[in-house]
């Protein structure tokens, strides 16, 4: 008999609209879902009229649960996999079921779909073409701040992920360790009532949080501005630098936006501005 097929599946990250016809079509059909939570999990299935039956696999039980489903695939049953929120694997457990199923010769397809990380990013301002995708750092702040200076030298954006018992925690550790103008994007409860995105410099993000405890619920997609890279040609301003920029001009008008940004990097604030007026055109 050939094995049953192994579906990996995104679900939402708040919105519970935000799902595929795919992943809908994927989850009724299937003989088992495997879910982090499965109570959880309900609350979605009675949103879309799914009646598959669920089995808990977490991060505590995965090995063993990942032998079981790996002998009920054998037997031709198909099986989703889905975590809590957005894509599973994804700062979120699943790994051992998807290695495991291959290394049994079970065929994996993905359902792609939501994915905090790249959902925070399309939204933050911050140059895209290169990331480094972190998720969470060490709940400490000793063992953060060493993880952090890992980062001093990071030319790509790097993603985290934080709670909110620790946003303004890793924001101060960020301050000490990358210094008080780096750039963040910080994006709160997307998709959700209580959407925002907070940007500028780490210093001004966290006085906006601290000054609003309503700002610290909810979860949160923090993003960094890498290090500008350095160009042979001396005309030519990184996308970095000219996220800063326009960051930058959220609170200033363009003059003294380039000015501070300079004052930042090193790049003539002439270039800059010229920079900016040419990207506008
Ligand atoms: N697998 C998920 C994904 O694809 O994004 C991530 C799971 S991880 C356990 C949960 C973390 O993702 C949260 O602590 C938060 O940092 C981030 N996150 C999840 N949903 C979010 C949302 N709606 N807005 C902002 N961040 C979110």
């Amino acid at each position: 008999m050939n094995p049953g097929n192994l579906y990996i599946v995104a679900t939402p990250i708040g919105n519970l609209s935000d799902i595929t016809l795919r992943a809908i079509e994927i989850l009724k059909s299937v003989d088992i879902v495997a879910a982090e939570d499965t109570r959880h999990s309900r609350k979605l299935f009675n949103a879309h009229n799914i009646n598959t039956s669920l089995w808990a696999v977490h991060e505590h039980n995965e090995d063993v649960k990942a032998e079981q489903l790996i002998v009920k695939l054998h037997e031709g049953l198909s099986v989703a996999l889905i975590s809590d929120a957005g894509t599973p694997l994804i700062s979120d457990p699943g790994y051992r079921v998807v290695t495991k199923a291959r290394e049994a010769g079970v065929n994996v397809y993905t359902i792609p779909g939501p994915c905090a990380a790249v959902a925070a990013l399309s939204v933050s301002g911050l140059p895209t073409d290169r990331f480094l995708f972190i998720g969470f750092l060490a709940p400490k702040s000793t063992a953060r701040q060493k993880q952090l200076q890992d980062l001093l030298d990071e030319q790509a954006t790097v993603v985290l992920y934080e709670s909110p018992r620790r946003i303004t925690g890793l924001l101060s550790d960020i301050q000490a360790v990358l210094g008080a103008d780096k750039l963040v994007s910080v994006a709160k409860e997307l998709t959700k009532t209580f959407e925002r995105v907070l940007s500028g410099t780490v210093t001004s993000v966290l006085l906006q949080l601290e000054s609003d405890l309503d700002l610290q619920r909810g979860e949160f997609v923090v993003m960094v501005a890498g290090v500008p890279r350095k160009k042979a040609n001396d005309d030519t301003v990184d996308a970095t630098t000219m996220a800063w920029v326009t960051m930058a001009q959220e609170h200033l008008p363009l003059k003294k936006a380039c000015a501070l940004v300079s004052e930042m990097t090193g790049v003539k604030k002439n270039l800059l501005y010229k920079t900016a007026l040419t990207n506008k055109e």
